[in-house]
Protein backbone atom coordinates (compact mmCIF):
# COMPACT_ATOMS: atom_id res chain seq x y z
CA UNK A 1 0.00 0.00 0.00
CA UNK A 2 1.12 3.15 -1.11
CA UNK A 3 2.18 5.76 1.78
CA UNK A 4 1.33 9.37 1.76
CA UNK A 5 4.44 11.58 2.71
CA UNK A 6 4.61 15.13 4.43
CA UNK A 7 6.73 17.94 3.45
CA UNK A 8 10.16 18.38 5.69
CA UNK A 9 12.69 21.43 5.34
CA UNK A 10 15.88 21.59 7.63
CA UNK A 11 18.28 23.76 7.69
CA UNK A 12 21.65 22.24 7.04
CA UNK A 13 24.02 24.95 6.73
CA UNK A 14 24.04 28.97 6.40
CA UNK A 15 26.99 30.87 6.36
CA UNK A 16 29.24 32.01 9.08
CA UNK A 17 31.56 34.89 9.48
CA UNK A 18 34.83 35.48 10.49
CA UNK A 19 35.50 39.58 10.85
CA UNK A 20 39.26 40.31 9.89
CA UNK A 21 40.84 40.95 13.43
CA UNK A 22 42.81 44.63 11.92
CA UNK A 23 39.57 46.21 10.99
CA UNK A 24 37.50 48.11 13.73
CA UNK A 25 33.93 47.49 12.90
CA UNK A 26 31.69 45.71 14.69
CA UNK A 27 27.36 44.75 14.02
CA UNK A 28 24.81 43.95 15.86
CA UNK A 29 23.24 41.02 13.49
CA UNK A 30 23.60 36.75 13.17
CA UNK A 31 26.49 35.70 10.51
CA UNK A 32 24.84 35.77 7.16
CA UNK A 33 23.60 39.60 7.71
CA UNK A 34 27.04 40.35 8.92
CA UNK A 35 28.53 39.13 6.65
CA UNK A 36 26.17 41.70 3.94
CA UNK A 37 26.81 44.50 5.48
CA UNK A 38 30.88 43.87 5.91
CA UNK A 39 30.55 43.61 2.09
CA UNK A 40 28.67 46.89 1.74
CA UNK A 41 30.91 48.55 3.86
CA UNK A 42 33.92 47.29 2.14
CA UNK A 43 33.29 48.98 -0.86
CA UNK A 44 33.49 52.31 0.43
CA UNK A 45 35.67 51.82 3.37
CA UNK A 46 32.38 53.21 5.38
CA UNK A 47 33.34 50.97 8.59
CA UNK A 48 33.10 53.95 10.93
CA UNK A 49 29.42 53.94 9.91
CA UNK A 50 29.24 57.95 8.68
CA UNK A 51 25.73 57.63 8.19
CA UNK A 52 23.95 57.44 11.14
CA UNK A 53 20.77 56.21 9.73
CA UNK A 54 22.31 53.08 8.45
CA UNK A 55 24.30 52.64 11.71
CA UNK A 56 22.59 49.25 12.66
CA UNK A 57 22.68 46.16 10.55
CA UNK A 58 18.70 46.32 9.86
CA UNK A 59 18.78 49.66 8.40
CA UNK A 60 21.90 49.53 6.43
CA UNK A 61 20.02 46.54 4.77
CA UNK A 62 16.90 47.69 3.98
CA UNK A 63 19.19 50.64 2.82
CA UNK A 64 21.06 48.31 -0.20
CA UNK A 65 17.53 46.20 -0.56
CA UNK A 66 15.92 50.11 -1.51
CA UNK A 67 18.80 50.99 -3.85
CA UNK A 68 19.32 47.38 -5.50
CA UNK A 69 22.72 46.94 -4.26
CA UNK A 70 21.10 43.47 -4.46
CA UNK A 71 24.80 41.61 -5.32
CA UNK A 72 25.73 42.21 -1.89
CA UNK A 73 22.89 39.54 -1.09
CA UNK A 74 24.77 36.68 -3.31
CA UNK A 75 27.70 36.52 -0.51
CA UNK A 76 25.70 34.71 1.92
CA UNK A 77 24.61 30.84 1.02
CA UNK A 78 21.58 28.40 2.99
CA UNK A 79 21.79 24.87 2.33
CA UNK A 80 18.05 23.37 3.11
CA UNK A 81 17.12 19.37 3.02
CA UNK A 82 13.92 18.98 1.64
CA UNK A 83 11.99 15.20 1.69
CA UNK A 84 8.32 14.66 1.11
CA UNK A 85 8.35 16.22 -2.00
CA UNK A 86 7.26 14.94 -5.40
CA UNK A 87 9.15 14.21 -8.31
CA UNK A 88 6.97 17.04 -10.36
CA UNK A 89 7.72 19.80 -7.51
CA UNK A 90 11.47 18.82 -7.95
CA UNK A 91 11.30 19.70 -11.44
CA UNK A 92 9.73 23.36 -10.72
CA UNK A 93 12.54 23.52 -7.86
CA UNK A 94 15.41 22.75 -10.25
CA UNK A 95 14.24 25.24 -12.77
CA UNK A 96 15.88 27.73 -10.98
CA UNK A 97 19.66 27.81 -12.20
CA UNK A 98 21.52 29.66 -9.44
CA UNK A 99 20.86 27.32 -6.89
CA UNK A 100 23.01 23.86 -6.48
CA UNK A 101 21.24 20.26 -5.87
CA UNK A 102 21.74 16.82 -4.83
CA UNK A 103 18.45 14.88 -5.48
CA UNK A 104 17.92 11.42 -4.33
CA UNK A 105 18.29 9.04 -7.14
CA UNK A 106 15.96 6.86 -8.21
CA UNK A 107 18.65 4.45 -10.71
CA UNK A 108 20.50 3.72 -7.52
CA UNK A 109 17.63 3.94 -4.69
CA UNK A 110 15.05 1.32 -5.02
CA UNK A 111 11.46 2.87 -5.08
CA UNK A 112 9.63 0.38 -3.24
CA UNK A 113 10.61 1.82 -0.19
CA UNK A 114 9.26 5.28 -1.71
CA UNK A 115 5.90 7.34 -0.98
CA UNK A 116 3.88 9.59 -2.93
CA UNK A 117 2.97 13.46 -1.93
CA UNK A 118 -0.79 13.77 -2.57
CA UNK A 119 -2.03 16.57 -3.69
CA UNK A 120 -4.25 18.75 -1.10
CA UNK A 121 -7.84 18.83 -3.35
CA UNK A 122 -7.18 14.72 -3.87
CA UNK A 123 -6.21 14.14 -0.11
CA UNK A 124 -9.05 16.18 1.15
CA UNK A 125 -11.97 13.34 -0.61
CA UNK A 126 -12.04 10.12 0.58
CA UNK A 127 -13.11 8.68 -2.54
CA UNK A 128 -10.43 10.76 -5.04
CA UNK A 129 -7.90 10.05 -2.70
CA UNK A 130 -8.78 6.24 -2.48
CA UNK A 131 -8.98 6.25 -6.84
CA UNK A 132 -5.26 7.82 -6.26
CA UNK A 133 -3.74 5.14 -3.88
CA UNK A 134 -4.85 2.59 -6.24
CA UNK A 135 -3.71 3.45 -9.03
CA UNK A 136 -0.07 4.35 -7.27
CA UNK A 137 -0.15 1.34 -5.90
CA UNK A 138 -1.22 -0.13 -9.39
CA UNK A 139 2.08 1.58 -11.18
CA UNK A 140 3.93 0.42 -7.83
CA UNK A 141 3.27 -3.44 -8.55
CA UNK A 142 4.15 -2.91 -12.57
CA UNK A 143 7.77 -1.30 -11.69
CA UNK A 144 8.35 -4.08 -9.79
CA UNK A 145 7.47 -6.54 -12.24
CA UNK A 146 8.97 -4.83 -14.53
CA UNK A 147 11.86 -4.65 -11.92
CA UNK A 148 12.26 -8.26 -11.72
CA UNK A 149 11.74 -8.81 -15.70
CA UNK A 150 14.74 -6.80 -16.59
CA UNK A 151 17.02 -8.01 -14.34
CA UNK A 152 16.57 -11.49 -15.88
CA UNK A 153 16.88 -10.18 -19.01
CA UNK A 154 20.42 -8.76 -17.82
CA UNK A 155 21.43 -11.91 -16.25
CA UNK A 156 24.46 -12.00 -18.12
CA UNK A 157 25.87 -9.11 -16.97
CA UNK A 158 27.88 -9.91 -14.33
CA UNK A 159 28.03 -6.99 -12.31
CA UNK A 160 25.04 -6.65 -9.66
CA UNK A 161 24.57 -3.50 -8.85
CA UNK A 162 24.96 -2.12 -12.26
CA UNK A 163 22.66 -5.10 -13.05
CA UNK A 164 20.26 -3.46 -10.67
CA UNK A 165 20.84 -0.05 -11.66
CA UNK A 166 19.76 -0.63 -15.84
CA UNK A 167 16.73 -2.29 -14.58
CA UNK A 168 15.73 0.76 -12.68
CA UNK A 169 16.87 3.40 -14.84
CA UNK A 170 14.41 1.60 -17.43
CA UNK A 171 11.45 0.73 -14.74
CA UNK A 172 11.33 4.13 -13.46
CA UNK A 173 9.85 5.69 -16.70
CA UNK A 174 6.53 4.45 -15.40
CA UNK A 175 6.78 6.21 -11.81
CA UNK A 176 4.11 8.43 -11.18
CA UNK A 177 5.15 12.54 -10.73
CA UNK A 178 3.65 11.99 -7.28
CA UNK A 179 6.72 9.37 -6.06
CA UNK A 180 8.38 10.91 -2.83
CA UNK A 181 11.98 12.79 -3.48
CA UNK A 182 14.15 14.67 -1.32
CA UNK A 183 16.56 17.23 -2.34
CA UNK A 184 19.41 19.39 -1.08
CA UNK A 185 19.53 22.71 -2.04
CA UNK A 186 22.23 25.30 -1.76
CA UNK A 187 21.79 28.85 -2.81
CA UNK A 188 22.41 32.16 -1.86
CA UNK A 189 19.90 34.76 -0.26
CA UNK A 190 19.64 36.62 -3.52
CA UNK A 191 18.49 33.17 -5.06
CA UNK A 192 16.65 32.45 -1.92
CA UNK A 193 14.29 35.65 -2.49
CA UNK A 194 13.93 35.40 -6.04
CA UNK A 195 12.83 31.83 -5.66
CA UNK A 196 10.43 32.84 -2.90
CA UNK A 197 9.20 35.79 -4.88
CA UNK A 198 8.32 33.71 -7.90
CA UNK A 199 7.03 30.57 -6.23
CA UNK A 200 5.11 31.59 -2.82
CA UNK A 201 2.84 33.37 -4.86
CA UNK A 202 -0.96 32.42 -5.13
CA UNK A 203 0.03 31.75 -8.84
CA UNK A 204 2.35 28.93 -8.38
CA UNK A 205 1.29 25.25 -7.66
CA UNK A 206 -0.21 24.48 -4.49
CA UNK A 207 2.98 22.19 -3.48
CA UNK A 208 6.14 23.74 -4.82
CA UNK A 209 4.18 27.27 -3.03
CA UNK A 210 4.11 25.16 0.33
CA UNK A 211 7.97 24.37 -0.04
CA UNK A 212 8.72 27.94 -0.53
CA UNK A 213 6.59 29.27 2.29
CA UNK A 214 8.96 26.77 4.55
CA UNK A 215 11.93 27.74 3.24
CA UNK A 216 11.10 31.48 3.57
CA UNK A 217 10.33 30.52 7.56
CA UNK A 218 13.61 29.05 8.07
CA UNK A 219 15.18 31.62 6.31
CA UNK A 220 13.61 34.61 8.10
CA UNK A 221 15.14 32.93 11.53
CA UNK A 222 18.58 32.99 9.70
CA UNK A 223 18.06 36.24 8.36
CA UNK A 224 15.05 38.42 9.77
CA UNK A 225 16.29 41.56 7.85
CA UNK A 226 16.89 39.81 4.32
CA UNK A 227 13.59 37.85 3.84
CA UNK A 228 11.48 40.23 6.45
CA UNK A 229 9.53 42.07 3.94
CA UNK A 230 7.98 38.73 2.72
CA UNK A 231 4.45 38.78 4.19
CA UNK A 232 2.92 34.95 5.09
CA UNK A 233 -0.96 35.07 4.60
CA UNK A 234 -3.55 32.07 4.26
CA UNK A 235 -5.65 31.85 1.07
CA UNK A 236 -9.38 30.52 1.46
CA UNK A 237 -7.99 27.14 1.22
CA UNK A 238 -5.94 27.07 4.34
CA UNK A 239 -2.81 26.52 1.96
CA UNK A 240 -0.16 29.85 2.82
CA UNK A 241 1.12 32.40 0.18
CA UNK A 242 4.16 35.20 0.45
CA UNK A 243 4.50 38.15 -1.08
CA UNK A 244 7.12 41.00 -0.96
CA UNK A 245 6.64 44.63 -2.31
CA UNK A 246 10.41 44.64 -2.99
CA UNK A 247 10.16 41.49 -5.45
CA UNK A 248 8.93 42.80 -8.86
CA UNK A 249 11.71 41.54 -11.04
CA UNK A 250 9.80 38.49 -13.29
C1 LIG B 1 3.44 30.38 -11.91
C2 LIG B 1 4.51 29.79 -12.78
C3 LIG B 1 4.17 29.09 -13.93
C4 LIG B 1 5.16 28.53 -14.75
N1 LIG B 1 4.80 27.83 -15.87
C5 LIG B 1 5.75 27.33 -16.69
C6 LIG B 1 5.41 26.62 -17.88
O1 LIG B 1 4.25 26.45 -18.21
N2 LIG B 1 6.41 26.13 -18.66
C7 LIG B 1 7.73 26.32 -18.33
O2 LIG B 1 8.60 25.87 -19.07
N3 LIG B 1 8.07 26.95 -17.20
C8 LIG B 1 7.14 27.46 -16.39
N4 LIG B 1 7.52 28.12 -15.23
C9 LIG B 1 8.93 28.17 -14.89
C10 LIG B 1 9.56 29.53 -15.28
O3 LIG B 1 9.44 29.75 -16.67
C11 LIG B 1 11.06 29.57 -14.89
O4 LIG B 1 11.79 28.64 -15.64
C12 LIG B 1 11.32 29.28 -13.45
O5 LIG B 1 10.37 29.91 -12.64
C13 LIG B 1 12.74 29.77 -13.09
O6 LIG B 1 12.74 31.17 -12.89
P1 LIG B 1 13.61 32.21 -13.69
O7 LIG B 1 13.43 32.04 -15.14
O8 LIG B 1 13.33 33.56 -13.14
O9 LIG B 1 15.10 31.80 -13.50
P2 LIG B 1 16.14 31.46 -12.35
O10 LIG B 1 16.90 30.32 -12.88
O11 LIG B 1 15.52 31.33 -11.00
O12 LIG B 1 17.10 32.70 -12.40
C14 LIG B 1 16.87 33.91 -11.68
C15 LIG B 1 17.06 35.11 -12.58
O13 LIG B 1 18.39 35.09 -13.10
C16 LIG B 1 18.39 35.62 -14.42
N5 LIG B 1 18.83 34.57 -15.35
C17 LIG B 1 19.04 33.25 -15.08
N6 LIG B 1 19.48 32.62 -16.17
C18 LIG B 1 19.53 33.53 -17.16
C19 LIG B 1 19.90 33.47 -18.52
N7 LIG B 1 20.27 32.34 -19.10
N8 LIG B 1 19.85 34.60 -19.23
C20 LIG B 1 19.47 35.77 -18.68
N9 LIG B 1 19.10 35.91 -17.40
C21 LIG B 1 19.14 34.79 -16.64
C22 LIG B 1 16.95 36.06 -14.71
O14 LIG B 1 16.81 37.41 -14.37
C23 LIG B 1 16.15 35.17 -13.80
O15 LIG B 1 14.87 35.69 -13.49
C24 LIG B 1 6.53 28.68 -14.41
C25 LIG B 1 6.87 29.39 -13.24
C26 LIG B 1 5.88 29.93 -12.43
C27 LIG B 1 6.29 30.69 -11.19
Amino acid sequence: MAVEASLSVELLACSTFHPPADIAWSTDAQDAESLIEFAGRACYETFDKPNPRTATNAAYIRHIMEVGHLALLEHPTATLYIRGISRSATHELVRHRHFSFSQLSQRFVHIDDAQVVVPPMIAADEELLRLFMAAVDETRFTYNELVSALADKLDDEPNALLRKKQARQAARAILPNATESRIVVTGNFRSWRHFIGMRATEHADVEIRQVAVECLKILQEQAPTVFGDFEITQLADGSQMAISPYVTDF
